[in-house]
């Protein structure tokens, strides 16, 4: 782990009820490491808008970290972003193919959901801004397995002839998440952003997107420098930065 164990401060929980509330509930003082949260079993995982995240004891790796900005940084509107697009980095260096992104939070796998993130920010209140970013990520789903409103779910173990030891993978990951994060504190969502357009699950595609008491149709013309999603649509080109809607292809 060399680096990576004096950058971070990992604790192991067995159960918890979401990995987000345990650092945002009582973040640890900054000792100038990252604090991490893992646990074997979430009882109360969250997505957005108070929906839920299933997990299977051994089935599933759930985590969460927290991240301190420079006093009077922007809010990370892109820090969604820039957590999937490091989960992908991590799975494609162990030999997943087909990933993919989806505005904002979601990491697909040819269109199925492989892994979820959720950013949440902790207010500020004179100190460092802070973000939780938590992970989701489907190991092996236990047969059966049955979750709702999602057209498509997919686990590891379907693209990987191994699946690889849980605290290397938390390792990579971390070590990715890192990496850029580094990179979009010091340059921004600008730095990212073509890595991130290289891998959208829609580019080009008709979708429509929902949520906040309206509808848009329109074809997915990627991101721009803040990482707000731009729709093409009847009306000319649309920017949505609020993750508080949903997309999906028409
Ligand atoms: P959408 O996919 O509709 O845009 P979302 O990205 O807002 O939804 P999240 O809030 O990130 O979704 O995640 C919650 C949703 O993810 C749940 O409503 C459920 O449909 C789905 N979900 C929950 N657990 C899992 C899982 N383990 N694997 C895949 N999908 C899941």
């Amino acid at each position: 782990l060399g680096t990576l164990a004096t950058a971070f401060d990992v604790r192991l929980l067995s159960e918890c009820a979401s990995t987000n509330s345990e650092l945002i509930d009582a973040p640890p003082t900054n000792d100038g490491r990252i604090a991490v949260v893992v646990t074997d079993r979430q009882t109360a995982g969250r997505g957005r808008r108070g929906r839920l995240w299933q997990s299977w004891p051994g089935g599933s790796l759930t985590f969460s970290a927290l991240w301190r900005f420079q006093p009077g940084a922007p809010v990370p509107a892109g820090l969604s972003l820039v957590a999937g697009l490091a989960v992908v980095r991590a799975l494609e260096k162990l030999g997943v193919e087909g990933l993919q992104l989806k505005w904002p939070n979601d990491v697909l796998v040819h269109g199925d959901k492989l892994a979820g993130i959720l950013v949440e920010l902790l207010p500020g209140r004179g100190r460092t801004p802070a973000a939780v970013v938590g992970i989701g990520l489907n190991l092996r789903l236990p047969a059966g397995a049955s979750i709702p409103d999602q057209p498509g779910v997919t686990d590891l173990a379907a693209h990987l002839a191994e699946l690889p030891d849980r605290s290397a993978l938390l390792a990579s990951l971390l070590a990715e998440l890192h990496a850029l994060f580094e990179t979009y504190a010091a340059a921004g969502f600008p730095a990212l952003r073509g890595a991130w357009q290289q891998r959208n699950a829609f580019a080009d595609l008709p979708v429509r997107v929902s949520g906040e008491g309206r509808e848009l149709d329109g074809i997915c013309a990627g991101v721009d420098e803040d990482g707000a999603l731009l729709i093409r649509s009847d009306d000319g080109l649309v920017r949505i930065l609020s993750g508080e809607v949903s997309l999906r292809v028409r």
